[in-house]
């Protein structure tokens, strides 16, 4: 008789400052785990360099519960390059990834899960009601993923964040993405296997405050559709050629206009000095837009690791694997 082992999920927590929010956390997300049994559950918080008291939570909660496990970074890397971490770091067959701060519920990733038993290989969670952040963040929310799914990655799912579920394979495929500048949800639309999504409303912080200030989100974004797209260098040679258009036309108009009047047209001289301005213009947004391809590729050809672990609690810190290493048999997923 062969005994039944239940599959291991791995939830990944990057948590950067959230000592407010990690009780409510915890209090929410242990009974889902315990009227789920047939998982192994572990919990592995990255603590992406907290400076509050969210290191000393964790580690005391892990003294109590195996399952618990805490990576602390050696300082804060982002929000993205801690989700990385995790997925270095975690065991299971299949994984999720959940914001520290319960604006993504627990309670949905049993149905997460039910999808990757079916046979999906990612699950995204996708908000359907917004309503509880600023009118800005929806807006622009709105703006990015519309952008996005048009110029960028047509299979971004909209609405969705980084609260998502995939098995062991997908985890493998996306590890293979030797990024620096990381965006999951994009990798994640770009890998194929069979995707899908499961709703849900997206609530309030339970405590504590937004991490993702204006200036960060628009990083991020810039971040994202620099680095999946060369859209915007594509811009340049059309601005180049309309700019050079316009003067030919107005060089040429004007040459017509003096041959048959007398003296030159002073409307010439605004019309090219109209014409200079714009053109400096543009090609200073243009030069802008190289350095930020720049950046990427300064960042990418340095190749420094996405980020340095300091310590582990409840992890062997010999025993990351490197996820390429894994046998896929030995895990057991379908
Ligand atoms: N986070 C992180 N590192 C950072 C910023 C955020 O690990 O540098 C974590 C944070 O603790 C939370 C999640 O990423 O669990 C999402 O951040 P937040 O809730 O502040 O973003 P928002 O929901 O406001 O967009
Ligand atoms: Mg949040």
């Amino acid at each position: 008789m062969t005994l039944h082992t239940p599959k291991t999920v791995s939830i990944v927590v990057p948590c950067f400052n959230e000592a407010e929010a990690l009780p409510h956390f915890l209090r929410r997300i242990m009974p889902v785990a315990d009227q789920t049994p047939a998982y192994a559950w572990e919990f592995l918080f990255v603590n992406d360099g907290s400076k509050d008291e969210s290191e000393r939570l964790l580690v005391e909660a892990s003294a109590h519960d195996p399952r618990i496990k805490v990576l602390s970074l050696s300082r804060n890397f982002g929000h993205q390059r801690a989700i990385s971490a995790g997925l270095d770091w975690c065991e299971g067959a299949y994984i999720a990834v959940i914001d520290a701060d319960l604006q993504d519920p627990p309670e949905a990733i049993p149905e997460m899960l039910a999808r990757l038993d079916e046979g999906f290989d990612v699950v995204h969670g996708v908000r359907t009601d917004r309503s509880a952040d600023s009118w800005a963040k929806r807006t622009g929310a709105a703006l990015f993923y519309r952008f996005m799914r048009r110029h960028v990655l047509p299979d971004l799912p909209e609405n969705s964040g980084d609260f998502k579920a995939m098995n062991r394979k997908v985890l493998l495929a996306v590890s293979q993405y030797p990024e620096r500048v990381r965006f999951l949800r994009g990798a994640l639309a770009t890998v194929g296997f069979r995707q899908t999504t499961v709703p849900y409303a997206r609530a309030e912080r339970s405590a504590g405050h937004s991490k993702y200030p204006f200036w960060k989100v628009v990083a991020f974004s810039r971040d994202a559709i620099f680095s999946n797209s060369i859209w915007p260098l594509r811009l340049a040679l059309p601005t180049g050629l309309l700019v050079e258009l316009i003067l030919v036309g107005i060089v040429a108009l004007r040459c017509g206009q003096a041959v048959f009047s007398d003296g030159p047209s002073p409307t010439l001289v605004e019309a090219l000095l109209a014409l200079g301005v714009g053109a400096t213009g543009a090609l200073l947004l243009f030069v802008g837009i190289m350095a930020e391809y720049l950046k990427i590729l300064l960042f990418e050809v340095k190749h420094r690791p996405v980020y340095l672990v300091r310590q582990t609690w409840n992890l062997d810190p010999g025993a990351r694997k490197s996820v390429r290493d894994y046998n896929s048999e030995h895990i057991g997923f379908h």
